[in-house]
């Protein structure tokens, strides 16, 4: 942690700040140039409250040297990490291809989706059982009847698979039926829910945020590892733009953005990011070419008769040749995709 004071910070006022940083056992060097006095606090800074600083007479300035986000960042863990569920894994140098309808319909529908991403390559099988809706009559879900028609899918055709979970009161529930837990968007600041996900010892797939900056999300993930749970991937899936071409704005440089703060895995969402079947196979690659670890796409074998999201899928043969596409890049990027036919 840095202090800046004022430049016209009385001796006094320097004083007073260094013996607050002594109280609190950690040192004070000051160090006084011909424009400013800065004093660097040296010693462990988790008792550090920048606030308590920030309001002492004479002070400019309280920066810190070390990310909030202690856990979720490359200095406490400079490798990447590697999320593994089953025979699959994303992360360090492994790509996941998330898969499915945005909702579970029923087990027929599911079945068929699951059949035709599975061999398309894709590893990891998703549906929405709870279902985030901006209107209360929208669908909501199929609850727990949508849970079990999706684990009985992921176990037929060898796939884990990964839910969203909305409400804390529900985590054990969905967490008895699923692989990977997903935070929605909409949830991505629910601490409440953060911490309990955080309980578990389940994959957590972690959403931006519509409004969210990286550092939020960073800190949200924060939330998760603080409570004992390692296994966060972050997922960029578009945040509120000014233009209504896309559902949302593809922030691609969130991707290597976050690398460069994070050993967390992070894949994108090219579905929710762009809204437009048209918009999301070459945005799907352009998070591979960017660095991300796994793909997230909504695949429907009928959108016109989908209960969400139908304007947003891929239709099952677009899916296939996307996932070929994805395939030939992840070997030109050294990335391997784990348990996925058609890869090595
Ligand atoms: C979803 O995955 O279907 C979904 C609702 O995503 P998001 O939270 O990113 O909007
Ligand atoms: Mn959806």
């Amino acid at each position: 942690m840095i202090i800046i004071l004022k430049s016209g910070a009385t001796d006094e006022q320097i004083d007073h700040v260094i013996e607050r940083v002594e109280s609190m056992g950690l040192r004070a060097h000051l160090s006084r140039g011909t424009h400013r006095t800065i004093i660097g606090v040296i010693g462990d800074e988790s008792q550090f409250k920048p606030d308590s600083f920030q309001v002492l007479p004479g002070v400019a300035d309280v920066i810190r040297v070390l990310p909030a986000y202690k856990l979720a960042s490359l200095d406490a863990h400079p490798e990447p990490s590697v999320v593994t569920m089953g025979k699959v894994k994303i992360g360090g140098g492994h790509l996941g291809m998330i898969a499915g309808p945005c909702a579970v319909e029923s087990a027929e529908r599911m079945d068929a989706i699951a059949g035709s991403v599975r061999a398309a390559g894709a590893n990891i099988l998703r549906g929405g059982a709870f279902k985030p809706r901006t209107s209360p009559y929208a669908f909501q879900g199929m609850g727990e009847d949508g849970l079990k028609i999706l684990r009985d899918t992921g176990d037929k055709h060898g796939m884990p698979i990964v839910t969203e979970v909305m409400d804390p009161r529900c985590v054990e529930l969905v967490e008895r039926y699923t692989d990977m837990i997903q935070i929605g968007a909409r949830n991505m600041q629910n601490f409440v829910l953060l911490t309990e996900v955080g309980r578990t010892n389940k994959p957590v797939l972690l959403k931006r945020g519509m409004s969210a900056t990286i550092v939020d999300l960073l800190m949200s993930a924060e939330y998760i590892l603080s409570q004992g749970n390692p296994n966060v991937v972050l997922c960029e899936r578009g945040v509120k733009g000014f233009d209504t071409s896309t559902r949302n704005l593809y922030d691609v440089a969130a991707v290597p953005a976050c690398k460069g703060l994070s050993h967390l895995p992070i894949i994108v969402d090219p579905s929710h990011a762009t809204g437009r079947p048209d918009l999301i196979p070459p945005c799907a690659l352009a998070g591979v070419a960017a660095g991300a670890d796994g793909v997230h796409i909504e695949v429907h074998n009928c959108p016109e008769e989908a209960m969400s999201d139908g304007p947003q899928a891929l239709l099952p043969n677009q899916y296939t040749e996307l996932a070929a596409q994805i395939r030939a890049l992840s070997a030109i990027v050294g990335k391997s995709i784990s348990n996925s036919p058609g890869s090595k």
